[in-house]
This record gives structure tokens, C-alpha cells and sequence, in this order.
């Protein structure tokens, strides 16, 4: 079965074909940001026409929420002039094969996934430590979208209750901590501002500001993966996002799961997936609830 695969995100929208996992015909544009439903809506026209008569359904990552069909957010001031877009109507308008909908991160998680040994793991998760933090649960091997598509926003539980105020408007979580935006907040105000990059290089020189901020970030996403562990006997975590695969990160992140008894720790380990998680991730995602859908492989298998 071939899949016309989109990843809607704040900047880039990428779109491919995929079959069996594999990535061809992709194509990427810029995410429109003037008139951004008209334009969305014409962008979308334009890649179910770009691609017709080539492929079996649709499967769609994209940023935000997607609750029952729409595209929100936490914080819908957030998606700009994208907020409340009617996602799959807009699909739905050019094409009459089966649309599956997913939010991006969500669907990394599910393309991780792919690469774990399934009949060993029910339970797993996945969390990108990026400008944001965000994840995708996997608990007895379903990946949790129901019912409205927030399940996953894991970033946005609580780190610390005196910390920064978030960008959902809840105070200290997990996010507003540890997050690459978190992190640059902070080195903005010291004598010599750092980027999240310099942040890192001065780390890496055993800054010892550097290594505090870091420090700080690492052990809200270590006593995250230790609430997923004792919430949900979550069996196995991957992390990624350009902080979470940073050099000496990880390392930290297992010193601080170390230091906890041994019940809440996890194994833990590097994201695989680059760019395409998103792409991939839908596609399998999609293709795997339409099967379980009595009759759609009779008529598209
Ligand atoms: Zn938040």
C-alpha cells in the first residue's frame, strides 16, 4: 500500500510518498505564514494534486493537536493564523481515499517504534527534547491519540512548581525547564549571552554555568522518564530533539536515573530517526488502524 505522507510544521511542510517504511518523491516547502488558512488550504490542493493516482490513503503528522479531525494547540495563539484549521476537511475535499491524522511528535514516537523488538516491548515512549519538549506513548503496544489528541504532551507535565511560567500558561513545566528555549532564556541573561549551541560547546569545556544549566534540563527529563516509569511501567524510553541528542546529554540524563532507586528507572536510549520520523511514523500508523478496520484491506489491500 502506498501512502501520500505530509509533516506539517511551524516552518516546513514535508511530503512523500511512502511504501513499506521507505521515502520516495519527497518534497519540502515552507510552511505559509500570510493568510495562513487560505494559503494551507491551497498548499494542501496542490500536493493531493501533485501526487494523484498515487497512492492508497493519506496519513498526516503535523504540530499542535488534532482533535477529532481539527488542528489546535495547547496554546492556540501558538499556530498563529492556523489555529482551528479543518485539517482533514480540507484533505477531504481532494481526494476520496481514507485520511489518517496524527500530531507529529506522536508520530515519531510510533516510528521509533518500528525499530524496537515489539514482542519484548508493550510500553514505550518517546521524547524529543528540542526547542520544545514533546513525546508519544505507547502503552500496550497501541499509541495513545484518543480521545482528543493530547495524550503525549508529556513536556507540559510538572518539573518544578516555582519555575518558569510556560508557554501553555501553566508555571514550571518540564518545557519551560528543560527545553532548548528554556535553556536559551537562561544564558541570555549571563554577562556573556550563549545560544543553546554555545550553552553546549562551554558545557563540553566544564563551564561550570554551562554544566548547571544542562544539569537542569537533564534531570527534569530524568524524573519525567521516572514518572513515566512508575505511572504507566513504561519499559523502555528513546530520546531525541537537537538538546536530547546533543553530546554528553544522555549520559547525563542515565546519571540522574542512576542516583533514583532502581524502580523507577528505565532503559533508556538515543532516537534513530532524523528528519522523516514524522512521514513514517504516520504512514505506519495509519496504514496499521485502517487494517484493523473490517473490510478496508479487502478493498485497498
Ligand atoms: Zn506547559
Amino acid at each position: 500500500m502506498r501512502c501520500l505522507a505530509l509533516d506539517i510544521g511551524g516552518t516546513k511542510i514535508a511530503a512523500a510518498i511512502v511504501k513499506d517504511g521507505e521515502i520516495i518523491q519527497r518534497q519540502q516547502i515552507a510552511t505559509p505564514q500570510d493568510n495562513a488558512a487560505h494559503a494551507l488550504h491551497n498548499v494542501l490542493a496542490q500536493l493531493l494534486m501533485d501526487y494523484a493516482g498515487q497512492f492508497d490513503y493519506v496519513a498526516v503528522a503535523s504540530t499542535g493537536i488534532i482533535n477529532h479531525g481539527i488542528l489546535t494547540a495547547l496554546n492556540p495563539k501558538n499556530l498563529g493564523g492556523l489555529a482551528e484549521f479543518p485539517l482533514n476537511e480540507s484533505i477531504a475535499r481532494h481526494t476520496d481515499k481514507p485520511i489518517g491524522l496524527l500530531n507529529d511528535v506522536q508520530a515519531a514516537a510510533y516510528a521509533e517504534y518500528q525499530l524496537q523488538d515489539q514482542s519484548k516491548l508493550t510500553n514505550f515512549a518517546f521524547i524529543t527534547v528540542s526547542t520544545g519538549v514533546g513525546g508519544g506513548l505507547i502503552v500496550n503496544r497501541q499509541l495513545l491519540t484518543e480521545p482528543n489528541g493530547i495524550a503525549g504532551h508529556i513536556g507540559h507535565t510538572l518539573a518544578d512548581p516555582n519555575g518558569p511560567e510556560c508557554g501553555c500558561g501553566r508555571r514550571g513545566c518540564v518545557e519551560a525547564v528543560a527545553a532548548g528555549r528554556a535553556i536559551e532564556a537562561e544564558a541570555s541573561t549571563w554577562d556573556i549571552p550563549c545560544s543553546p549551541k554555545e550553552v553546549f560547546e562551554r558545557f563540553r569545556k566544564n563551564d561550570q554555568k554551562a554544566i548547571a544549566l544542562i544539569e537542569r534540563s537533564a534531570r527534569a527529563i530524568a524524573n519525567l522518564i521516572a514518572d513515566l516509569k512508575i505511572s504507566l511501567d513504561m519499559q523502555k524510553v528513546v530520546v531525541g530533539g537537537s538538546v536530547g541528542l546533543a553530546e554528553g546529554y544522555l549520559p547525563l540524563i542515565h546519571r540522574f536515573l542512576d542516583e533514583m532507586p532502581e524502580i523507577y528507572r528505565c532503559e533508556i536510549e538515543s532516537a534513530r530517526f532524523e528528519q522523516d520520523a514524522g512521514l513514517v511514523g504516520a504512514a505506519y500508523w495509519v496504514k496499521d488502524i485502517l487494517l484493523a478496520q473490517v473490510g478496508w484491506e479487502a478493498r485497498y489491500g
